[in-house]
């Protein structure tokens, strides 16, 4: 007899969304024997290539998500900012995992916010942003600095703004930045470390956590990340924990990441949820025993959750930039022992893209991080 949503090699695996989380984790999904169709409105997109099929169409178009859902036997995703009648479309069909509400509470700022203050769960005092008055009540009450982010469909820092002001000029400037959307005004944080944990939770309930990684931005991008973080065992005992109430709370079937900011005396703060892969987390396809993306399709298609040590690694991001003088050296880092190198296949290299990573395993963390800081400046170097 089989387990109810169980869903076993040679089934079709719907991913909507078509970048690279989506491609590294068709290619999961079909080492693992899965057929694999991806849905983005994007020709060409890095996922294409790595699926079985891909359909092109608008998120709204309710027909092209209809007949894609048709085509699969259930539907996950890779990015969350798609309309919310995009799940409750294609859940018309077969089983969406993460539930289309996981989408709908965490591609909001303020709903994620809300739904994470009520569930207990800590964050930076934060209050939403509707109008200008909002914001100089908003800036009275939280002190400067204060971050201003647009409520809806923000990353990377993208939509956000640091006020360190808080005369009449500044204020209407940053209010006008949201560009009529809502905004949530949140605390400056001044955190020691940030730190994310990827974990998954399956449809038996099982759950699953990486080790706890470190992050370091650069102009609020992901530029390096370290596994272990080299933090305090209970520190990282209680990072986990916090990722396990996410996951429970919103009874998510699949694999998330809990942004985190630590505190100097190790408190912690929940930044963001991504309910998908995470770029902090491609370091599992080299350093894990399961990879973060074949962790999601287990979790999703109901297979048992895959061991997650970890060994020592450190991963680095290859943006567009590093394309700015020509073509990177890639025989340069490929020569240095134990560098992994991950491209997306994207043809065009614009500034700030993410076009790939470089992943070293093994030795010491800080001896990892050393090697791939390297192989990335040996990439330009001539
Ligand atoms: P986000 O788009 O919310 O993930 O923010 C991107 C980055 O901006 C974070 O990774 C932090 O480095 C920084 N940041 C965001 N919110 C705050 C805050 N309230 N206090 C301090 N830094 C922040």
């Amino acid at each position: 007899m089989t387990a109810p949503g169980l869903l076993l090699p040679g089934s079709t695996l719907g991913i909507l969304g078509a970048g690279q989380l989506g491609r590294m984790l068709a290619m999961a999904a079909r080492r693992l024997g899965y057929r694999v169709g991806v849905f983005s409105p994007e020709p060409d997109a890095p996922a294409a290539a790595a699926a079985d099929f891909a359909v092109v169409a608008s998120y709204d178009d309710a027909a092209a998500v209809s007949a894609f859902a048709a085509r699969v036997d259930v539907v996950t995703f890779e990015f969350e900012n798609v309309p919310s009648s995009v799940a409750e479309t294609a859940g018309q069909r077969v089983p969406v995992r993460p539930a289309g509400r996981v989408l709908h509470t965490t591609q909001q700022r303020l709903r994620e916010k809300a739904h994470l203050r009520a569930t207990g769960l800590p964050v930076a005092d934060f209050v939403p942003v509707d109008d200008a008055q909002a914001l100089v009540r908003g800036v009275a009450a939280l002190g400067l600095p204060c971050v201003l982010k647009t409520a809806g469909f923000g990353y990377d820092g993208k939509g956000q703004r640091r006020l360190d002001a808080d005369d009449p000029q500044t204020l209407a400037h940053a209010f006008e930045g949201l560009q009529g959307g809502p905004g949530v005004l949140e605390a400056w944080v001044p955190f020691e470390r940030e730190l994310s944990v990827v974990a998954a939770r399956g449809l038996d309930g099982a759950f699953a956590a990486y080790p706890v990684f470190e992050n370091r931005h650069r102009h609020h991008v992901l530029d390096v990340t370290l596994a272990p973080a080299e933090i305090p065992g209970p520190v990282a005992d209680a990072a986990v924990a916090l990722a396990r109430r996410v996951l429970e709370s919103l009874d998510v079937v699949g694999l998330l990441c809990v942004e985190l900011f630590q505190l100097p005396g190790g408190r912690l703060l929940i930044n963001e949820v991504a309910p998908r892969t995470h770029n902090s987390g491609h370091l599992t396809l080299d350093a894990s025993v399961t990879s973060q993306f074949e962790q999601q399709v287990r979790a999703v298609c109901g297979l048992p959750l895959g061991s997650t040590d970890t060994r020592p690694a450190a991963m680095v991001n290859l943006l567009g930039d590093l394309w700015a003088d020509g073509e990177p050296d890639w025989r340069a880092a490929l020569a240095m022992p134990g560098v992994h190198l991950h491209l997306y296949g994207k043809r065009e290299a614009r500034p700030g893209r993410k076009m790939g990573h470089l992943t070293v395993v093994g030795g010491s963390v800080a001896d990892a991080a050393q090697r791939a800081v390297e192989a990335r400046a040996r990439l330009t170097a001539r």
